[in-house]
């Protein structure tokens, strides 16, 4: 069975939104990860997590949308970054296409944490319009579900667990040649409590937060099995969950 949007025909989409009200959408970014880690970093593990999510609980995904909202790291070459807004529009609009179709739970797989305020409005707005979207990240999952696989300063930005992540999926867009450490620099007003505007060249001149030399394919692969367990376990939930249980519409 096609499990991928763009792979069925018009008769195949009709015959799986004829039965199901349920659908995956990967998200990412392309943005500096480093200069060992492509560009796609982002994009390309939401959409290998999403893809293989799909398979396993055989609901429909859609193609990974690619660019977001990454402007504080285009001092780095490369990185396309779009607005808050017009990715907060064109991520509502592709579900409010998808709920044309009778589709009413809708799992963003969300591979960059600059896209998540932008995601969770989203998801606050399409619930006033009936339909209910969940966003999970991977590596808030995997710090959870994992805890010692990494220390914390291998869990940054470009880091050991991204670039493991990279290994594991796709080997052959990395250079671990180039992999560096790189303390990330404290800015020279920054105190407790205090939320500062800093761009990524601000703390970083290689782009890696942390520790990125210890990564490895091994781990990387334990990390993605982990999440997946993790997400299939959600979508089969919200598979079987009834829409007036998930959003309440009456007052109390
Ligand atoms: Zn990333």
């Amino acid at each position: 069975m096609k499990i991928m949007l763009h792979e069925m025909s018009w008769t195949e989409a009709k015959q799986y939104f004829s039965g199901s009200d349920i659908a995956i959408l990967p998200v990412g970014s392309n943005e500096q990860h480093g200069p060992q880690n492509p560009l796609g970093t982002d994009h390309l593990i939401a959409k290998a997590i999403a893809e293989e999510t799909a398979k396993r609980t055989g609901v429909l995904c859609l193609q990974v949308i690619p660019f977001g909202v990454s402007s504080h790291h285009k001092q780095f070459w490369g990185t396309i970054y779009i607005s808050r807004e017009t990715f907060k529009n064109y991520v509502k609009e592709t579900c409010l296409a998808l709920n044309y179709y009778g589709v009413r739970k809708i799992v963003i797989v969300n591979g960059h944490g600059g896209n998540l305020n932008a995601l969770v409005e989203m998801a606050r707005a399409l619930r006033e319009e009936g339909v209910f979207v969940s966003v999970f990240q991977w590596w808030p999952a995997a710090s959870k579900l994992l805890p010692d696989v990494f220390k914390p300063e291998e869990r940054g930005h470009a880091c050991s667990e991204e670039t493991s992540v990279n290994l594991a999926l796709h080997p052959q867009i990395v250079d671990m040649d180039r992999a560096v450490d790189e303390k990330p620099r404290r800015q020279i007003v920054q105190t407790e409590g205090v939320s500062l505007p800093l761009d990524t060249a601000d703390e970083t001149s290689c782009g890696v937060f942390g520790k990125s030399t210890t990564a490895s394919a091994e781990k990387g692969k334990k990390i993605l099995e982990a999440v997946i367990s993790e997400l299939v376990k959600h979508v089969n939930m919200l598979k079987k969950a009834k829409i007036e249980d998930l959003m309440r519409k009456s007052k109390v």
